[in-house]
């Protein structure tokens, strides 16, 4: 799946509180771009899984969208989805505007589903969340899963060696595998040094099976030993009610 690099298919942009992960409260602009190829169950932003969500723009229009919203004090601006890597080309263009002309970080949210597209963007990123997708979460069938799980620790090894600021973020649902969570711990404490990640998110999925605090702590105590920056973090703006 690949788009025309002139054209970019935009879902949404605005600005908000960061919700998730590492930089939780910061003031961020999101950059949503449209198109998954992937199912989560528990996905909060199914309107912008097709590739038709949202609206068509030429490059110099996303940039004077992105000129005409960005509010001063900015932290960030998140490229997000659907998931990002799929206008890869787009991505680069807009991170390089938003670092050389605003000044400003860049951050990408992605389900790491293609490590050759996300080493193309890498260059132009400064923040990396690497969101493991465990199997509770049906986001791929399951003949399709183990290459996921590759493309993930590849776009980590990734992150890493290129001295991006990196964290890990898990959804935990009422569902999970405990051994399966402790397999994917053994593969990535194994292989990354602990002092080259900045955190480890445990994110309670929200809405759907959604797991006890009893169950959080069991997850949380099996990260705890390893690395201690493992922190449980809800979803900030469905708590507070905000997009
Ligand atoms: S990867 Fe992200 S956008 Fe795609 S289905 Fe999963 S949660 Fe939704």
């Amino acid at each position: 799946m690949q788009r025309k690099t002139d054209k970019i298919q935009i879902n949404e942009i605005f600005t908000s509180i960061e919700g998730e992960g590492i930089f939780f409260g910061t003031k961020t602009m999101f950059v949503r771009m449209a198109g998954c190829p992937l199912n989560c169950i528990w996905c909060d932003t199914t309107y912008a899984l097709s590739m038709e969500s949202g609206h068509e723009y030429t490059l110099d229009h996303v940039k004077n969208l992105i000129s005409k919203n960005l509010q001063p004090n900015t932290y960030k601006v998140n490229f997000t989805g659907g998931e990002p890597l799929i206008q890869y080309q787009a991505i680069i263009e807009l991170a390089k505007f938003i670092r050389d002309e605003k000044g400003l970080r860049t951050y990408i949210e992605s389900s790491c589903f293609d490590s050759k597209k996300f080493e193309k963007v890498l260059p132009y990123i400064d923040i990396c969340k690497i969101e493991f997708k465990m199997s509770d979460s049906k986001v791929i069938d399951t003949m399709h899963y183990e290459n996921l799980l590759h493309n993930e620790i590849q776009c980590l090894a990734l992150s890493i060696e290129n001295h991006k600021t990196t964290y890990i973020k898990v959804v935990i649902t009422g569902s999970t595998d405990i051994e399966e969570f402790k397999k994917l711990l053994k593969n990535v404490f194994m292989r990354f040094k602990i002092a080259n990640l900045a955190g480890f998110i445990i994110q309670p999925s929200y809405g759907t099976d959604e797991p006890t605090m009893e169950r959080l702590f069991n997850f949380y105590d099996i990260v705890y030993p390893i690395y201690h920056d493992v922190r449980i973090i809800p979803q900030l703006h469905k708590v507070i009610g905000i997009r």
